[in-house]
């Protein structure tokens, strides 16, 4: 007999837990199905202990930059793995905690610990039990992408999973790709102390992104002594004594790098191939992202797909919006749609790069009449106080509309700064407004009124 509920959410990522509660909030008696940890990726894997760690990584190298500032610090600085990680382990830990709390305290809401499946439409699966309802939503995120190279199966590799479980410092890190996960990895163990190789087979890191940003996220992170090798292919990996060796192929022919430790981050996939989809008769796409229409309803009548699952986001805040989608048009009759989304996000390198709408790139292949203003970061008074100056700003601006089309912040405070164009470009206002805005002295967002100031054509 399967326990029969009016909803039921499937993992507990950055949609579920507060779907969750705004459904019981309603009256109505909600399950909710975690398999592992409460909080999903963010929580536990990615953003939260990455960002933790990226500000001991950034402690450690301001402590070596500290005689720049006029600061005597009396011998070498050294690096605590171990306190590291305990530090990063209290944050996320806290944070799941308080994920799991607040569901079991949830008055309706019933948690369950296991692997869900549906076994049809409308029952799902989670260890002995069954359980049913009218209302199936889907928050099961997503995984490391494991590539098929030749000998992985012989040595062993990390993930951003299993490098949260490191407590010592690697001898020589060997990050197989050059996207925002690799980077985000690869500074902040250089700055650890780690010897760090970046494998890109694309002629350029974050390929995303315009060409300039790429080559000067590269020069930065050269900068701190990290090798980048671009154009190159892992052909294969095997165990060397206790290292292990990846055979490399470039335009330049055959070479081999031999490192401590291997990281894997090459992207994610979703994880929806053992949720018994089929058995529901949910769509998915051939890279197993769930089908979703604008206000992420599957192709099933009363299943819904929301966060990295459905492949409209991949962000924390991506997933947060797909329970707003959903709650705003079930509960509150007020029909948000996924397309009404401006892209936006960060890179937590250091300095930070804040991005969001579009890339020069994209404007010129949209064939779109654009204005861009740019100004390195160089000539920005509270980066020079700073003593961090490495980066630059640019904005684009629609040449009829005068409306914002998007930003690149990459420098020190990017990634708050990125918000006055992004709130803007929500506005629909024209730069005008922000030109005209008197901001505050000195801050790295009043040299934006300034750039507006001396837009050009963008050729
Ligand atoms: C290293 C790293 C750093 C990142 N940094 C950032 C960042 O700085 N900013 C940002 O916005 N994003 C960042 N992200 C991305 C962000 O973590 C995800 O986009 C976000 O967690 C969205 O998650 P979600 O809601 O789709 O589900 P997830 O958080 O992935 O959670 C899904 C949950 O479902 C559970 N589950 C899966 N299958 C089942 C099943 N069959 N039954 C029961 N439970 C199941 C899982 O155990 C998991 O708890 C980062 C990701 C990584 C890997």
């Amino acid at each position: 007999m399967a326990v029969s509920y009016d909803a039921i959410v499937i993992g507990t990522g950055q949609a579920g837990p507060t779907l969750a509660a705004r459904l019981a909030r309603s009256g109505m008696k909600v399950a909710v199905i975690e398999r592992k940890l409460f909080g999903g990726t963010c929580v536990n894997t990615g953003c939260i202990p990455t960002k933790t760690l990226v500000a001991s990584a950034y402690a450690a190298h301001m402590a070596r930059r500290a005689a720049d500032y006029g600061v005597t610090i009396a011998g070498a600085v050294s690096v605590d793995m171990k306190r590291v990680k305990a530090r990063k382990d209290a944050v996320s830990g806290k944070s799941r905690t308080s994920v799991e709390k607040g569901l079991r305290n949830l008055e309706g809401c019933t948690v369950y610990q296991g692997q869900a499946r549906f076994i049809s439409a409308r029952e799902v699966t989670v260890g002995a039990e069954t359980l049913a309802a009218d209302k199936i939503f889907i928050n099961v995120g997503g995984r490391a992408r494991i590539p098929a190279i030749p000998g992985l199966d012989q040595v062993n590799f990390l993930t951003n999973s299993s490098m949260m479980d490191v407590d010592f410092l690697p001898r020589h890190l060997v990050i197989v790709g050059g996207s925002y996960i690799g980077l985000e990895f690869g500074q902040m163990y250089r700055r650890f102390g780690s010897e760090v190789t970046i494998l890109e087979n694309g002629p350029r890191l974050i390929a995303h992104e315009d060409e300039d940003t790429s080559a000067a996220v590269k020069e930065i992170l050269e900068k701190e002594g990290i090798q980048i090798r671009l154009d190159t292919t892992c052909t294969g990996v095997s165990k060397r004594g206790e290292d292990v060796a990846v055979s490399l192929a470039s335009p330049a022919g055959p070479s081999e790098v031999t490192g401590s430790h291997l990281l894997l981050a090459i992207g994610r996939v979703p994880n929806t191939g053992d949720l018994g989809l089929d058995k529901a008769g949910v769509m998915v796409d051939d890279q197993g992202f769930i089908g979703v229409d604008d206000q992420l309803r599957t192709t099933v009548h009363g299943i819904w797909a929301l966060g990295d699952c459905n492949g409209k986001g991949a962000f924390t805040h991506t997933s947060y919006n797909d329970y707003e989608i959903v709650a705003a048009n079930l509960l509150d009759h007020d029909p948000r749609k996924v397309s009404d989304r401006i892209t936006a996000y960060n890179l937590y390198i250091d300095p930070p790069l804040g991005r969001c709408g579009m890339t020069k790139a994209a404007v010129r292949r949209a064939g779109k009449r654009a204005l861009v203003g740019r100004r390195p970061m160089t000539r920005v008074a509270r980066a020079i106080e700073k003593g961090e100056t490495e980066g630059f700003m640019e904005v684009l601006v629609d040449a009829e509309t005068r409306q914002f089309l998007g930003a690149t912040i990459l420098g020190v405070g990017g990634d708050e700064v990125i918000h006055t164009v992004l709130d803007l470009m929500y506005a629909k206002a024209p730069c005008t407004v922000m030109q005209r805005a008197v901001h505050i002295h000195p801050t790295v967002s009043e040299l934006l009124p300034t750039i507006l100031g001396e837009l050009k054509p963008l050729t």
